[in-house]
């Protein structure tokens, strides 16, 4: 522990509640590696462990995505998927993570259907929250860029297929290549069955976040930085504290992504105008980061100390989509790591 710097010790030692993280953006280069050549998976450019996840090297969202799709394609069988979820769960464990909504892409694992995806990814959650403590719940993500039809196919899966551990639905893939509006219907059919909502909006104007929040009744927004560019829709996701779900390294180093080079000080003006910020780190091996430096990273960048930190975990605290009795636990386990710190 003596070669971590006073930043990266103290990053590394706030309690944090994980709202933005995505299964298959998580998933370890060498385990990458190991299953697209069992599988007989071709890589991009024949790219081994130590290049997979080179970020320089995705030019736009599009390159990005192709990545992790392919990653997604090569988990495949229920231990595929146990194996995965044990390991990204107990690396967020190791950077004192105590509590994931983890985001599900199912589109992007081609060779596996809904039930088997979930039976691993909550087989492994379990191990992992027997070893680490840490605990695990689902959000299963639409791919916004495919139809309706498939988005309406997947909640009516997780509606059959129901397990207590899967809480609601996300939306997620290129904004610009599919809008919020037709998935209206889609997600009010989600809410009557008892699933939360939430959206990504990075890339499409400010005006997406009134009809995630009003037509397809989000109740957090995924990035959401734009909100800074509209007055009018600031005040109002103030007044009514819509949780933000932030992730600095990933999007500043998404330039394509239109959240452009200044995302830190983008969190920095939402902070300031009272938005209900939340700090995560999106895909982070992906994006070269984890948990600890996301938090590091706004330390050093915009000067924010612990008490700061820490506020973006109890905003989580409150954004977490957790019964009274579970929201009160997972307080005292921030309360009792938050009285240790340096
Ligand atoms: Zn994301």
């Amino acid at each position: 522990m003596s070669d971590l710097t006073a930043a990266e010790s103290l990053a590394r030692s706030i309690p944090k509640i994980s709202l933005h993280c995505h299964f298959t953006g998580s998933v370890d280069a060498r385990t990458a590696v190991e299953l697209a050549r069992r599988y007989g998976v071709a890589l991009p450019d024949d790219r081994g462990a130590d290049t997979l996840y080179d970020h320089p090297s995705y030019e736009d969202l599009g390159r990005f995505l192709e990545v992790y799709d392919i990653v997604g394609s090569c988990i495949r069988t229920v231990d595929d998927f146990r194996r995965v979820s044990y390991e990204v769960l107990m690396e967020a464990a190791r950077h004192t993570v105590l509590y994931r909504e983890m985001f599900v892409s199912p589109a992007s694992h081609a060779f596996a259907d809904y039930p088997t995806m979930l039976e691993g990814i909550l087989l492994g959650a379990a191990d992992a929250e027997a070893d680490s403590g840490i605990v695990c719940r689902i959000i299963p993500a639409i791919h916004r860029e495919h139809s309706v039809a498939e988005a309406r196919e997947l909640v009516e899966l997780v509606v059959e297929h129901r397990r207590d551990e899967v809480i609601g639905i996300g939306l997620d893939y290129e904004e610009a290549a599919g809008p919020p509006h037709p998935f209206a219907e889609v997600f009010q059919f989600a809410k009557r069955k008892g699933l939360h909502r939430t959206a990504h909006s990075e890339s499409g104007p400010p005006a997406h976040i009134p009809v995630l929040l009003d037509a397809l009744g989000c109740e957090r927004i995924d990035h959401g930085y734009h909100v800074i560019q509209d007055q009018r829709i600031l005040e109002r996701v103030v007044a009514e504290r819509v949780p933000f779900t932030c992730t600095p390294v990933s999007s500043d180093i998404g330039r394509y992504s239109g959240s452009g080079d200044g995302t830190h000080e983008t969190i920095r003006a939402m902070v300031d105008a009272g938005v209900a910020v939340t700090i995560d780190s999106d895909d982070p091996p992906m994006f070269g980061t984890d948990a600890t430096n996301d938090f590091r990273v706004l330390h050093e960048t915009l000067g924010y100390g612990a008490d700061q930190l820490l506020r973006f975990t109890r905003t989580a605290l409150e954004a977490a989509w957790l019964d009274a009795g579970d929201r009160a636990a997972l307080g005292r386990r921030v309360d009792a790591l938050a009285a240790r710190l340096p």
